[in-house]
């Protein structure tokens, strides 16, 4: 059952239409990331949840209660900000406290509540400390811890671990989502970073120029993209995408011809009718150097060495650059001519208005 409901919401800054009518049903007690770059109104959507923004059409129901119109301290919903927001001149217990004391909660309540979450985020050192004498991740946890002791209904979090730095980041990330399984609140995250998006989201919505693109568990999105901009934007190194000469159909396979190859594809894989121009995704993880045959060929340009992994930046005839993933080991050199062998059962295809056509086969 829908926990939190958004039913056409728009939000226009003037002329300005940032959110296009977006719906979205939250379960209770999921985790929901909103991802998307730069401008595509993932903030001004956490905001009008959140009440600090006021929607210009549409509604936000929270447990069975419309929400819409009301104060945002009426919402019972608690933010947790990228820059902190704690009171500066206030002790870390006192910065804990503040909400509760302010709706005049008993002081034994307080205390309890305080003492709980000082424990669950480790805060109990930090209590007589001011803001200034914490570092980045434990301004956070406090600020975490805030909005924890509110005991919301959902938690709104708008790019919390963005001040962070990278290795402080992936740590905060695991406190998350321990903090997540423990409380078992309805969270909603709002990162611009995929990888983040990936590993925290039960589900994740993909927001492109104030409209939904995609909503789906991580691995749905990964494996089942509906658009080349979805497709493109989670994984890394980036989906390689190779345009199509021409496809002739033979039989039961399509022959997709490219690169003066031929990459053969199971007709019964696309849906619909043949597009008028086709491009072919790959991910580099599906596509290996093989000694001999493969449907393409190349010259290493360069190999980027992860450590446990390897990529190889792969120049076409055609002049394009693609990724491959190669092993850990790899001895390639720069220069070196390569053959390249593509998984055939992992290729999608898209069509000309970058939508995708083709199905990928359910997994045995
Ligand atoms: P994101 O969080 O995805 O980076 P935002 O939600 O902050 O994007 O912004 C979405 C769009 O709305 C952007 O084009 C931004 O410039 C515009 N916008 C955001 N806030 C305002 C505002 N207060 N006034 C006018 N335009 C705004």
């Amino acid at each position: 059952m829908s926990y939190l409901a958004i039913t056409d919401l728009q939000k226009h800054y003037d002329s300005y239409h940032a959110l296009r009518g977006i719906n979205l049903s939250i379960t209770e007690g999921e985790f929901v990331v909103f991802v998307g770059p730069s401008g595509c109104g993932k903030s001004t959507l956490l905001r009008t949840i959140a009440g600090l923004e006021s929607s210009t059409g549409g509604t936000i129901e929270l447990d069975g209660r419309d929400i819409t119109e009301l104060a945002s301290s009426k919402r019972d919903l608690a933010m947790v900000f990228q820059s902190y927001a704690l009171y500066p001149h206030m002790t870390v217990a006192d910065n804990l406290s503040f909400a509760l004391r302010l709706a005049k909660v008993p002081d034994e309540e307080i205390k309890e509540k305080v003492r709980s979450v000082s424990a669950s985020l480790q805060l109990d050192p930090l209590l007589e400390r001011k803001p200034k004498e914490l570092s980045g991740g434990q301004r956070q946890r406090v600020a975490i811890g805030r909005a924890i002791v509110r005991q919301p209904k959902v938690f709104l979090f708008d790019e919390p671990l963005s001040n962070l730095d990278a290795a402080l980041r992936v740590q905060m990330r695991l406190e998350l989502a321990r903090l997540h399984k423990k409380l078992g609140t309805t969270m909603i995250y709002v990162t611009h970073d995929q990888v983040e998006a990936m590993t925290l989201a039960d589900r994740v919505v993909i927001l492109n120029a104030g409209q939904i693109e995609q909503v789906g568990t991580p691995l749905e999105l990964y494996r089942k993209p509906n658009s080349r901009f979805v497709a493109e934007f989670i994984g890394t190194p980036k989906m390689n995408l190779m345009p199509v000469d021409s496809v002739v159909r033979d039989g039961e396979t399509l022959n997709l011809k490219l690169l003066n190859s031929q990459v053969d594809f199971p007709a019964n894989r696309l849906p619909g009718q043949l597009p008028s121009s086709v491009i072919l995704g790959i991910r580099p993880e599906h596509m290996s150097i093989v000694p001999e045959g493969g449907q393409i060929s190349g010259v290493v340009e360069l190999i980027e060495h992860l450590g446990s992994e390897a990529y190889a930046h792969i120049q076409l005839g055609s002049g394009q650059t693609i990724i491959v993933k190669a092993s850990a080991r790899s001895e390639l050199q720069d220069g070196q001519a390569v053959n390249l062998l593509i998984d055939e059962a992992e290729v999608i295809l898209f069509n000309e208005n970058d939508r995708v056509v083709s199905v990928i086969p359910e997994e045995a």
